[in-house]
């Protein structure tokens, strides 16, 4: 993992460039095998399922087995519902694939607040038994499943995209055409890589999330979980975070942190010994008296332009690869879910009128200012490598931010909680924020720094444009039936748009 860490934070301080594995051709295709190739089948298997359900000829394209990982995946019950409504699971299925759930959830912070919620990321969903599930009502439904085949590159045609994959231990290639590729090939996609530059962005992500942890038995049994909790000072310029919640073979315990992608920030060794120093004090419980089931880590990039928009006709990022998970949580499968539905009812379109063009698939992953707000909850929850900051800092002001959603009641806090942030909330947290402490919002300004703080604000008054405009596009909605395919197509997207852009798809 170190190794992987490091070269990973080489290559994007490096100006070279990675070969592409993208390129376009203006010749014509004879016929696409497929209507959809989806490349990476951890998250893509969802997508791919919903779509082989509506009737599409669907690969998928996975370089390893299909399966899921024996870690649980947090997430809220509503955001589940998902699945119902896609077909994908049946109420008995979704029932089996929730192998763990708790209450309540502490949020508490080194020397401020604590306080408790109910029903916020609180239900374990089983991915062994999920992705079985999808993979065999994929098969059933005659979608095309190639293992152990990795995706090499791709080349844009006008009317289809044309795809070669390779055997993973033999090397043999295979072509395969098809009229859309979905890349799901995670944080670490080459494609999403190549996207990057192509739009002139930078890929050197703005921040990170290093997460580290384990499944242990033998921790003292506590029918609660933490959904974020400290219990010290900032060290070596990283605040470190905790989360903790019963699993199903003993109890999850995560040490996560914001940082960059700088040479200097720590290594998964040196985080993993800070994990195990801390652990006995924050679950009470002896090192020796722990039977560890597995250990956990891993690191998520984080880009201010987000989600990333496709640089080419004929290919879309989903998943972790798209950026659209937000930079506070690592709750990529929550966010997959979440926009399960509007993805597949906008893809099914997109295939149904042939709107497959650059712009027409960019409406699909289009920029949310509840998305680019939550950038600046990053920054305030980082120290920068060099930056001097009181010690107990970042704590006193999550208290202080938390203090100010209780008061304000469920609300406001859960969707925050849950990945959701809403214009009417967020301002009245800050609000309420500024009037329990003036003082502390100079010290925000002073830590994160004027530009980014105006920047910040274009995506605040942003969010309130969007929530005006969810409210009038709900209202629209009636009339989409009357217009042109096209215009209906670009008015759905606007339409979700809105409504996620402004967090109205939130449901309690
Ligand atoms: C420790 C930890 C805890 C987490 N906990 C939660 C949680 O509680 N809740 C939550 O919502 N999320 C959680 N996540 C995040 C979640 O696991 C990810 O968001 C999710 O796995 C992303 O899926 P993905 O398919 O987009 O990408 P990945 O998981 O990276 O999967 C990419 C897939 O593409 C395949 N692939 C890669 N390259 C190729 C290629 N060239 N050709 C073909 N296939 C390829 C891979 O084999 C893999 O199957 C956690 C992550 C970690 C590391």
């Amino acid at each position: 993992m170190d190794r992987f860490w490091l070269s990973y934070r080489e290559t994007v301080h490096s100006s070279k460039q990675n070969p592409s594995v993208i390129s376009e051709s203006d010749t014509l295709l004879v016929e696409n095998d497929f209507d959809v190739a989806i490349a990476g089948g951890t998250l893509g298997i969802f997508i791919g399922c919903a779509l082989q359900l509506r009737g599409w000829r669907v690969l998928v394209i996975e370089q390893g087995i299909l399966k899921g990982r024996e870690q649980e995946w947090n997430i809220s019950r509503p955001e589940l519902e998902a699945f119902l409504a896609l077909d994908l699971l049946t109420s008995h299925e979704l029932e089996q694939a929730i192998a763990t759930e708790y209450n309540p959830g502490r949020v508490g912070f080194h020397q401020g607040i604590e306080l408790w919620v109910r029903d916020v990321l609180n239900i374990g969903v089983d991915p062994v038994f999920l992705l079985a599930t999808l993979k065999a009502k994929f098969l059933a439904h005659g979608g095309i499943l190639l293992e152990n085949m990795g995706f090499q590159q791709a080349i844009a045609h006008p009317n289809g995209i044309e795809i070669e994959v390779a055997h993973k231990s033999n090397g043999e290639k295979l072509k395969i055409t098809a009229r859309l590729l979905l890349d799901a090939m995670g944080h670490f996609s080459a494609i999403a890589r190549q996207a990057r530059i192509e739009n002139r962005q930078r890929t050197k992500p703005e921040g990170v999330c290093m997460v580290v942890g384990s499944c242990a038995q033998g921790i003292p049994a506590k029918a609660y979980g933490d959904l974020i909790y400290t219990f010290a000072p900032i060290q070596n310029q990283c605040q470190y975070f905790w989360e903790a919640f019963p699993a199903k073979e003993g109890r999850t315990t995560y040490l996560f942190t914001y940082v960059d992608a700088d040479l200097a920030r720590p290594s998964f060794s040196q985080l993993f010994a800070d994990y195990l120093h801390w652990l006995p004090q924050y679950q009470d419980v002896e090192l020796e008296a722990l039977k560890f089931k597995r250990t956990l880590f891993g690191f998520f990039p984080s880009y201010q332009q987000t989600p990333l928009q496709t640089a080419w006709h004929r290919i879309l990022q989903v998943g972790d690869s798209s950026g659209s998970q937000s930079p506070l949580s690592f709750g990529g499968f929550g966010a997959m879910v979440r926009h399960l539905t509007r993805l597949t009812n906008g893809i099914d379109a997109a295939l149904s009128g042939n709107f497959l063009s650059r712009n027409d698939l960019r409406s699909l992953q289009p920029y949310q200012p509840s998305l680019s707000v939550t950038w600046l909850f990053q920054k305030t929850m980082s120290v920068g490598i060099n930056q001097k900051i009181e010690g107990n800092a970042i704590n006193y002001l999550l208290s202080t931010v938390f203090a100010s959603m209780q008061k304000l009641g469920d609300p406001v806090l859960k969707p925050f909680l849950q990945d959701v942030v809403q214009f009417p909330a967020l301002s009245q947290t800050m609000l309420s924020m500024a009037i329990a402490d003036p003082v502390l919002v100079t010290k925000i300004v002073t830590q994160v720094g004027i530009p980014p703080l105006l920047d910040w604000m274009q995506h605040y008054m942003n969010l309130g444009r969007y929530s005006l405009l969810d409210r009038l596009g709900k209202s629209l909605e009636p009339t989409f039936e009357n217009l042109l395919p096209e215009q209906r197509y670009y008015w759905q997207r606007w339409y979700d748009q809105w409504k996620y852009g402004s967090g109205g798809d939130y449901h309690s």
